[in-house]
């Protein structure tokens, strides 16, 4: 790392389909716009390459205008420009309707929409005489990139120079996609050691090791601050965490429509869908309630089915529990903000988790977390792990089951308890609670220790809200960890 500085500037472009804040549905939308601007940040140039989604949030680009018109396999393509946090990005504008659907996923033809996007990034890079150091694709949605440039575009010579970098952030969509950029890739990541160790026997991954390295996410200091975050009443830092988040949780609490009082909050938000645990969300909610807490769910379904028991859940504990339950079933990030800052603990009990940035953030705003660590099958109905199985394996492979692990929330969470040496071996303090298994008991075995500890040891608790505000979660070592690998692709 330390000769990296002395190397002249790379030029990156990445092309992805989510991007925060414009078009974000999960993580992915995070590492596009936090990783090109820790890369940036480090006197680089960076370039994002997006679709011109008709619901992009065009309230967070500026400098928008229009550049000029290309065509690609008998499309117009329409080019826009703007800037998003900082970044300069190349709207994509295909005058076929693909971006015009009100949505970036769930269009029933969405693998034809990216893979026409991908072709058609390629060539706007042809056509603007671009020459970047590395092309950045990510996930199955951009993964066509991989194979289409060594296929159509290395031989230009604007091109020839470029390296193609792919990031998995999830296995569990487009296997297919995923082992065929696997092969075209010069370079591959994903975004945990401990999964990278886990994928390492899928078929898709394991002949291509040589060039497949385990970077971790971070996140993004800036955008996530609570010393400076519009979204929350009182700026703070590690010094004034606990006035801070008291303030925090009375703004959230009234806002919820809560007692306001001296009760343990806990927060959840995520996607709901089955690998994020839904059935233990569930039971934490219960849980937190018998033990006399407050919590909220910030969260939302894909799947109409699940969003609907949701909602008559919510119905239901809205009556019975008005002033210490609250379901929030939209997207909504201001409000994710304040409950970063307003709640005690952040939940995370995901079923697997190849890296995931929530227990990162809930940290960084001083709120402890508790997560899933390991699983244990056997304890599991049957009936679940089928209704997981069909909806998440189907096109997995005989390292299903290793892949059932929260490999992230077991590289970043340590607990107070059980893990002080794996901890310091990081260089770390313990920073949260951890459960095995994957049913209620395993959480009652955090969630008990984590409120007891709320109620009984205050000083402690609130020390750790101080420990877990000052380690360094940010993309501050990850984003020399790719710019090493993107050097590594000259190389290669
Ligand atoms: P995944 O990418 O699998 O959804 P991650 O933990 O990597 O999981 O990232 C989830 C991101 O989405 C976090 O930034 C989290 O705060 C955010 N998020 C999830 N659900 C919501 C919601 N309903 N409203 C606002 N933000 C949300």
């Amino acid at each position: 790392v330390g000769g990296i500085v002395k190397e002249p500037p790379m030029h990156i472009v990445h092309i992805a389909v989510e991007m925060a804040p414009i078009a974000k549905v999960g993580g992915l939308g995070d590492i596009v716009t936090s990783l090109s601007r820790a890369v940036q940040d480090l006197n680089h140039n960076v370039n994002i390459v997006f679709p011109k989604y008709d619901c992009l949030k065009f309230e967070h680009v500026t400098d928008f205008h229009f550049q000029r018109c290309y065509s690609w396999d008998g499309t117009e393509i329409e080019v826009w420009f703007g800037k998003v946090e900082g970044l300069s990005v190349y709207f994509l504008d295909p005058q076929n309707g693909f971006f015009s659907t009100g949505c970036v996923y769930g269009c029933g033809n969405d693998a034809q929409r990216f893979g026409f996007f991908c072709h058609a990034a390629l060539e706007f890079l042809h056509q603007s005489g671009f020459h970047p150091d590395i092309i950045h694709c990510h996930d199955w949605s951009s993964a066509p990139v991989a194979w289409l440039f060594k296929d159509h575009y290395m031989h230009y010579d604007g091109l020839s120079k470029s390296r193609v970098v792919f990031t998995i952030h999830n296995l569990e969509f487009g296997a297919h996609f995923i082992a065929k950029a696997m092969v075209y890739a010069d370079k591959a990541t994903t975004v945990s050691h401990t999964y990278s160790k886990e994928v390492a026997g899928n078929p898709a991954i394991a002949p291509h090791l040589h060039k497949f390295h385990g970077i971790l996410n971070g996140i993004d200091l800036d955008i996530w601050d609570p010393f400076n975050d519009k979204f929350i009443p009182v700026s703070y830092n590690s010094e004034n965490v606990i006035e801070g988040k008291r303030a925090a949780k009375k703004a959230l609490q009234q806002r919820l429509g809560f007692k306001i009082s001296d009760l343990p909050l806990v927060g959840i938000i995520s996607r709901l869908t089955h690998q994020k645990g839904i059935h233990l969300i569930k039971h934490a909610i219960s849980r937190t309630l018998e033990l006399n807490g407050q919590v909220v769910l910030l969260g939302s379904a894909p799947d109409p089915c699940i969003q609907n028991d949701f909602v008559n859940l919510a119905n239901q504990l809205h009556s019975s529990h008005a002033d210490r339950a609250r379901l929030c079933l939209n997207y909504d990030e201001p409000l994710s903000h304040l409950i970063y800052a307003g709640s005690d603990f952040i939940l995370v009990p995901s079923i697997f988790e190849p890296c995931g940035l929530t227990q990162l953030t809930a940290m960084r705003y001083g709120s402890i977390p508790v997560v899933r660590k390991t699983g244990d099958w056997h304890t599991v109905s049957y009936d679940f792990i089928e209704l997981l199985f069909l909806e998440s394996f189907r096109k997995c492979t005989n390292t299903v089951f290793r892949l059932l692990l929260p490999q992230g929330l077991y590289d970043t969470v340590f607990d107070v308890d059980n893990d002080k040496a794996r901890a310091e071996a990081q260089g770390l303090e313990p920073n949260g609670f951890n459960f095995d298994g994957a049913d209620g008991s395993g959480v009652d075995y955090a969630l008990n220790r984590a409120i007891t500890a709320w109620h009984g040891a205050r000083d402690w608790f609130n020390s750790l809200c101080k420990t877990v505000m000052e380690q360094d979660w940010s993309w501050n070592r990850p984003a020399l960890e790719y710019i090493e690998l993107y050097h590594a692709t000259k190389k290669y």
